[in-house]
């Protein structure tokens, strides 16, 4: 795998981590639909001028153009679970927009999984779609009558084909896993528990004995409810009353099969929108490390790498998703210190350095390289370094200096005297004045797992139980955007 998804599930599916809605609605088209999830949510929220998403009823398939920008919102890779409420392959689906979502899915670093029951819809469209390597096809197969749809996703050029056998309702028989790389099973769990269909051991059984001769990766799901599994002392069934978790700790009915869990993902590749971008990030990095293990160039060439990354890493868009998706970390700071093994202490200060010199001298690039200062020199202009290049009239004299032969320390202090007041009044921001000391200590440190613990422990005691979820993702997005400020430091 190259990739490693580390989103926070935002979800109950538990193999995603997000789910993606531009089509809303859908229609009944075989057993497995009897007790379908979206259209008990639909009914729940029809009508109520809320949730614009559900006015229309569940049979009318409506789409949704402004959903299409959301992913690019994230700020983490995700799995994402596409037309959970619906079935983007429903007849009723315009081909054009279904195009629009490949776009988006061809564009974004998220890794999206398709599944469908109108299987002949996507064997027909498939050739006239883009099936870049992070969209996974899938098909629900409830049970041995709908085996054929199997034989339409075997023609799908997905990098991963898929087959959820969820709710399994009925006995399966040998599964032609030709082809398949993954597999899902679960029992049924939506409805009143008269109205469910059990899930039989003996059909887990069989399929995963078949997945593990046709080396499928298997992942089973839940046993969709208490009553179903065959071991009731099962440790994630969750307790009486109680919600089954976000995590692998519980689920419906709990999932353990011998005590055994058995969520398991495929192997699946790494996906870069920009190929382009990838290997010119790559030869970026390359350069650094050849400048600072060999000394073979000046620290101008890591400075200038770095510069170039930084600016192409923001112009995709702010945030750890990019981060995440070209160079496998979640900031500039982590990209410093685990790939190119330099504090971002002095990667900034290489940066900023070599940006003072292309901002105000950059003809020393071309041919005055002897000229240039040492970085460290440099550095001490590092935090003034907008105000000089777009005043550069102003600052002059002291832009001189940096590139004569003034001594380090007196030109030191020739800087602090000039930004002395505007450091003053600059002084720290009145929020951290005010925050406490232990807040101040995580700010200062830039530790926001920490940050974020002690706004948890201050308040969770406060918080309405139902509201924790949504909370737990405030804090979530509280964390990335303070992450995103310190990246584009
Ligand atoms: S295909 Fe899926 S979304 Fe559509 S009715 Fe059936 S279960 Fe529900």
């Amino acid at each position: 795998m190259g990739i490693e998804i580390q989103a926070r599930r935002s979800t109950k599916i538990e193999w995603t981590d997000q789910t993606w809605n531009p089509v809303v609605g859908c229609h009944l088209i075989s057993s497995g639909c009897k007790n379908c999830y979206a259209k008990s949510m639909h009914t729940r929220h029809f009508g109520n001028p809320k949730q614009p998403k559900y006015i229309k009823p569940f049979e009318e398939v409506v789409t949704w153009e402004d959903e299409l920008e959301t992913p690019y919102q994230w700020k983490e890779v995700k799995r994402v679970f596409v037309c959970s409420m619906s079935d983007l392959f429903n007849k009723d689906v315009p081909t054009e927009f279904i195009h629009k979502v490949f776009d988006v899915m061809n564009a974004t670093p998220h890794y999206y999984q398709i599944l469908t029951k109108r299987s002949e819809r996507l064997k027909e469209l498939a050739p006239e779609l883009t099936w870049t390597p992070n969209i996974w096809a899938g098909v629900t197969v409830e049970n041995g009558d709908h085996l054929n749809r199997i034989d339409h996703l075997r023609d799908v050029p997905a990098s991963i084909r898929f087959i959820s056998f969820e709710p399994l309702i009925g006995e399966l028989g040998k599964v032609n896993l030709q082809g398949i790389h993954w597999a899902i099973a679960g029992g049924e769990s939506g409805g009143s528990l008269k109205s469910l269909r059990r899930l039989n051991r003996d059909w887990v059984d069989l399929l995963r004995e078949q997945c593990d001769e046709g080396g499928v990766a298997f992942f089973f799901k839940q046993w969709g409810r208490k009553e179903f599994n065959p071991d009731q002392s099962d440790p994630t069934i969750p307790a009486k009353g109680e919600k089954e978790k976000k995590d692998e700790k519980t689920s419906k009915g709990g999932h353990l099969i011998d005590g055994i869990s058995y969520w398991t993902f495929p192997e699946f590749p790494t996906y870069y929108p920009d190929v382009a971008l990838r290997e010119e990030l790559y030869k970026l990095e390359e350069t650094i490390s050849n400048s600072t293990k060999e000394f073979t160039q000046s620290w101008v060439s890591i400075g200038e790498s770095l510069s170039i990354i930084k600016e192409r890493m923001e112009g995709l868009g702010s945030g750890k998703l990019y981060w995440q998706a070209y160079l496998g970390v979640n900031s500039f700071q982590e990209y410093c210190k685990t790939r190119l093994q330099l504090s971002r202490e002095t990667a900034t200060q290489m940066r900023q350095a070599f940006e003072i010199i292309r901002g105000l001298k950059p003809e020393l690039l071309i041919n005055g390289a002897e000229q240039i200062p040492s970085y460290t020199k440099l550095r001490k202009l590092g935090p003034h370094q907008d105000m000089i290049i777009k005043n550069p009239g102003k600052y002059e004299e002291i832009v001189e200096h940096a590139f004569d032969e003034t001594p380090r320390s007196k030109f030191n202090s020739e800087v602090n005297k000039r930004f002395k007041k505007r450091n003053k009044a600059k002084a720290k921001p009145a929020h951290h004045e005010q925050a406490d000391s232990k807040y101040s200590k995580a700010i200062d440190a830039s530790d926001w797992d920490k940050y974020i613990e002690l706004i948890k422990t201050d308040l969770s005691s406060k918080l309405i139980p139902t509201l924790e979820d949504e909370f737990e993702s405030l804090l979530e997005q509280l964390k990335s955007m303070l992450s995103e400020t310190v990246s584009s430091e």
